[in-house]
């Protein structure tokens, strides 16, 4: 018998390829748009008619290309963007398969004009069905201009397959936005049957943003942003109360390559848990820059999926970034519907209570494993505080000279309480953390909630929910970075406790001396105290430690890991309670540290913290 095997004539090659990496005019989009994006362009136009069905046409004012290198460009695996297999692991350009011209090349009629500024003639090239069927020189502008027209018309099951124009074009405008945000320092328009869908001059990626999506976008975006050796972040998240019912405006670039990512997905998703409205989506446009080495595009043939060396440290680092993000901006009273719902409420009760809708209740603090840099506390410290600040700014200081005369009484009354129970970060002390200090006057109401001036209007802080806060998240640190400050008792204190609890105590003894105590087990049921952690006060530790152990074991039926269960314990245990008086500079520093924390909204136990009033809707409510 004679050999039966053949190669594939090139032209049925290409269309099986093509099969591969064009599903739909969409495809053809991303292709051309990528080609003109590596071509250096700083002017890509988009024109479509009948949905890309009768033409896709892009024109670019990038490099072009030799009258050999435009026939050239339309076969399999011509490339000018890799040579050695080594390059696939440094790739920054868009394209490097060399797939797509021939693809397209092989299943439309393509005409290409194109022209490098340094020659003086252009080429026009026109292949069908991946035959060339003329090449000559021609007059035309530096750079590229390809037209594919009625795509797929020599596969009629292919052309067939194809949507209705609306969906079409729905994917075609995906592509083009996606591409248009990746690249916000180029020019591009999109017309779509002789109408202008869009048209965008080079700006920043805010403006891009709202070029892209539409004007309202502008007062839903909060920027991210950090920066590691290997990684860094940038771009918007949307407002927790602009989520919408459905996904899409959720994009992920990697270095400027629009990527799908589940678990990324996720990891933004937990960072707006618990201030979501169930069943919502937050818009994102998040920027990953990362080594070309530390990861693999070459995954997929469209090149939408993309696999990461160390993808637990991209998902912890994303993660940590849009929660530190949401904690500095996402309370703006003035945008915010929730909140002026809540507000009719509230005031319809005489302003009675009743809690802030913007979070839902069912709130699951979940531990986020912070990488080295947000350990850097003072850091996050300054940097929160400072995006707090915007909140408050524009609010003068009351009187002056009121402040002056009245200042010395209360700090050395503060003094007293604070050097036993605050014991703060010296950065907070002196002035540059402390944006509230020079902020008008906080006060009490019913010893329970504090009074703070912010630029829109003001917020009710529940001061118990806040300290519980405050001291949750140091907790939790001090369990993850096993430091935090332990008073020696001068004369150690043996405790009895019972049988139960000595058992407990017994089994928590390293984690609990990890939160400063120094406590040592001195047989069946008796403990000595010999330190206690700078939080707790002298005189106090023995019921702190009764109450931790009782709090613990109530949160041991909530099924929580045990740190978390232990900070939460002692946050609860140590915290200022409803109903205790405070004074002005304690209620400053509550301030100041309530919104230096990682997640100022809820307590560990999902309280609100705080409900924020916005001045224009109480005006409008006296009004009548
Ligand atoms: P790839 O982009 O993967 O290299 P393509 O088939 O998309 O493969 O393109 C093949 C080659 O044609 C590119 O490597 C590039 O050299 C050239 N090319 C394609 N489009 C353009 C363009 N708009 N301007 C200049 N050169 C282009
Ligand atoms: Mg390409």
């Amino acid at each position: 018998m004679s050999d039966i095997i053949q190669l594939l004539p090139d032209a049925i090659a290409n269309q099986i390829a093509a099969g591969e990496v064009i599903q739909r005019p969409a495809s053809v989009v991303k292709e051309l748009m990528e080609n003109a994006i590596d071509a250096g362009a700083t002017r890509v136009q988009l024109v479509i008619r009948e949905a890309g069905k009768a033409l896709i046409q892009v024109v670019d004012n990038g490099c072009g290309m030799s009258e050999t290198d435009a026939r050239l460009c339309f076969e399999r695996h011509a490339t000018s963007k890799i040579r050695k297999a080594d390059d696939l692991f440094a790739i920054k350009t868009m394209g490097f398969r060399g797939e797509a011209l021939a693809s397209i090349a092989a299943i439309a009629q393509v005409e290409m004009r194109t022209r490098r500024k340094e020659d003086e003639l252009g080429t026009r090239i026109v292949i069908e069905a991946s035959d060339v069927k003329k090449q000559e020189p021609c007059q035309c502008a530096p750079g590229t201009t390809i037209s594919v027209k009625n795509l797929f018309y020599n596969v009629p099951a292919r052309r067939n397959f194809l949507k209705s124009n609306s969906r079409e074009m729905r994917h075609i405008i995906d592509e083009f936005q996606r591409i248009a945000l990746a690249n916000k320092k180029i020019f591009f328009s999109l017309h779509h049957n002789d109408s202008e869908m869009f048209h965008l001059d080079p700006s920043k990626l805010r403006q891009r943003i709202v070029g892209v999506f539409g004007n309202k976008y502008n007062k839903k975006l909060v920027p991210i942003g950090e920066e590691t050796d290997v990684l860094k972040l940038s771009g918007y998240v949307g407002k927790p109360e602009f989520a919408k019912k459905t996904r899409g405006e959720q994009l992920f670039f990697v270095n400027g390559r629009f990527i799908k990512s589940p678990y990324l997905n996720h990891a933004v998703m937990s960072a707006y848990e618990d201030i979501l409205k169930k069943d919502t989506f937050p818009l994102y446009v998040i920027f990953i820059e990362i080594d070309p080495s530390r990861i693999d595009i070459n995954v997929h043939p469209t090149k939408q999926e993309i696999k990461f060396e160390d993808e637990r440290l991209v998902y912890n680092y994303l993660k940590v970034t849009v929660r530190h993000a949401l904690g500095q901006y996402s309370i703006t009273p003035t945008l915010d519907f929730e909140q002026e719902v809540s507000i009719t409420k509230n005031l319809n009760k005489g302003m009675s209570g009743g809690s802030n809708k913007l979070v839902s209740s069912d709130m699951q603090v979940n531990k986020v494993t912070i990488p080295s840099k947000f350990n850097e506390d003072d850091e996050r410290i300054s940097s929160n505080n400072k995006n707090w600040q915007d909140l408050y700014e524009g609010i003068e200081a009351f009187d002056n000279e009121l402040e002056a005369t009245d200042q010395p009484e209360e700090v050395e009354n503060a003094a007293v309480t604070i050097d036993s129970e605050w014991p703060t970060d010296s950065k907070l002390d002196d002035n540059k953390g402390s944006f509230s200090k020079q902020q008008p006057k906080p006060y009490q109401v019913h010893n329970r909630y504090i009074v703070s001036h912010i630029k829109s209007g003001f917020m009710l802080i529940d001061q118990q929910a806040a300290h519980e806060r405050i001291k949750y998240e140091r907790f939790l640190k001090a369990l993850e970075s096993g430091k935090i400050a332990t008073q020696q008792q001068l004369f150690p204190k043996t405790i009895k406790v019972s049988v139960a609890n000595a058992e407990i105590i017994n089994s928590i003894l390293p984690q609990i001396n990890q939160l400063g105590f120094d406590l040592k087990d001195f047989g069946k049921d008796t403990f000595v105290i010999h330190g206690i952690p700078a939080d707790v006060k002298s005189g106090k530790e023995e019921a702190v430690i009764e109450s931790l152990v009782e709090q613990y074991r109530k949160n041991v039926d909530l099924n929580l890991d045990l740190r978390d269960n232990l900070a939460r314990a002692l946050a609860k245990s140590t915290s200022i309670k409803r109903g205790q008086e405070l004074a002005e500079a304690e209620m400053r520093e509550l301030i100041d540290q309530l919104f230096a924390c990682e997640v100022p909204y809820k307590s560990p136990y999902g309280r609100a913290c705080f409900i924020t009033y916005d001045l224009d809707d109480l005006n409008k409510r006296f009004k009548g």
